[in-house]
């Protein structure tokens, strides 16, 4: 049995952990114990390849303690959440928040979609985790609330980290909506406008509706054209995000997240079944498409479009490394020079997407010191580990010039 690296050891481990009930290591494989009183398991032939004993395994879970370094129970195929949960738990801004219960102040009560208890619950949950315990937290009470306002999310199915963010968001959002309910009165034509002032004042009768301080940290605005080959007629529309999904080039080998971003940003032609009804030819035409990201928000959360669909309809998974570094700089349409980013967390997938497993990676605010939130353990890592062929979603706060 040979092993390329450690996310296929995490992949083969879980696997035995799950299928086996951890009642054989693989062929090759010893059990220790290190200084700081964790199992391992280390690679005969290779002493640098090593896992640890996943924390449903162990009897106790074990977390660091301290702000936001405390670990969550896994509830049975729970990791997509708790790694989710814990990145946000280490978004600052977000945390102090709940932590100062500034939320009670802007509860939407008009809403009967749960989401004011989910919002509760979310807060509690937070707590706990800043509170410095050394017992794993668990997060039942919390997904009982997410599945009463997202019925996907009410058992207990393996699911994407992805989608549960963006539920998870949104319900926040509406459970802190301050905005008043606007009459729907028809928008004015904006199609005499340039392409900045065109999307600024989408992004201001989007405000008008969606108040919440999930979206004055998460949302962020791109907008996408598209212009006709015969008339150079063109038609624009903007669509606010609470994270960028970005696809991976199709080249071979390891790709930077620079690249990622300009094949989101690229043109792209519109021809044959795709071509686009043009409103002033009046008829399908090829086009042009492109999509520019007209706002950044000041907690980015970016998405690998890892998971695909082949032609029969089968899931598969891109498993390439993209290289990212603790800094990123994006610069939004319109210039005024690129805005830097500060990377804080990380959602990682193990496995296929039949089957595995997710972790986070996030760096303690007080520490700076980055961990690996495993479930309900959590230990410290390094820096130069961070960067992983698993990254699945990444986490960066804005560096104010
Ligand atoms: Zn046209």
């Amino acid at each position: 049995m040979s092993y390329e690296n450690k996310e296929e050891i995490k992949g083969t481990h879980i696997r035995l952990a799950t299928e086996l009930a951890f009642l054989a290591l693989p062929e090759g494989w010893q059990e220790l114990t290190d200084a700081f009183g964790r199992t391992l398991y280390i690679h005969a032939e290779s002493p640098r390849r090593y896992i640890e004993v996943p924390s449903a395994m162990t009897p106790m879970g074990r977390s660091s303690g301290g702000s936001a370094l405390t670990g969550l129970r896994n509830l049975g195929n729970t990791c997509y959440m708790n790694t989710v949960l814990q990145c946000l738990c280490n978004t600052v801004p977000l945390a102090q928040y709940f932590l100062d219960d500034a939320f009670r102040g802007h509860i939407n009560r008009t809403n009967e979609t749960g989401s004011v208890e989910l919002v509760e619950a979310f807060g509690e949950l937070l707590k706990l985790l800043w509170g410095g315990g050394t017992e794993p937290v668990s997060p039942a009470s919390f997904k009982n609330s997410l599945g009463k306002v997202n019925l996907d999310f009410a058992g207990f199915q393996q699911q994407d980290c992805q989608e549960f963010y963006s539920c998870l968001l949104n319900g926040l959002h509406v459970g802190l909506n301050r905005a008043l309910p606007q009459e729907d009165a028809v928008e004015p034509s904006l199609d005499h406008l340039g392409d900045a002032e065109f999307a600024r004042e989408k992004w201001r009768l989007h405000r008008l509706r969606h108040s919440s301080v999930v979206v004055d940290y998460f949302q962020g605005q791109f907008k996408s054209t598209i212009r006709c080959q015969a008339c150079s007629h063109q038609s624009s529309q903007c669509e606010p995000f609470f994270e960028l999904s970005l696809p991976l080039p199709a080249c071979a080998g390891r790709t930077e997240i620079e690249a990622c971003l300009k094949e989101f940003e690229k043109s792209e032609r519109l021809t044959g079944n795709e071509s686009f009804h043009c409103s002033n030819c009046d008829c399908k035409q090829d086009a042009v498409k492109t999509i520019t990201i007209s706002k950044l928000p000041q907690i980015l959360v970016i998405h690998l479009k890892r998971f695909y669909y082949s032609q029969g309809d089968v899931a598969c998974k891109l498993t390439k490394k993209v290289e990212f570094g603790s800094n990123l700089e994006i610069t939004e349409m319109g210039g005024g020079g690129p805005r830097s980013y500060d990377l804080y967390g990380v959602a990682n997938h193990y496995g296929t997407p039949a089957g595995g497993h997710y972790t986070a990676y996030g760096k303690n605010a007080e520490t700076n010191q980055w961990h690996e939130f495993n479930d309900d353990s959590v230990t410290s890592i390094r820096a130069d580990e961070v960067c992983s062929p698993a990254a699945y979603m990444l986490f960066y706060s804005s560096i104010a010039a």
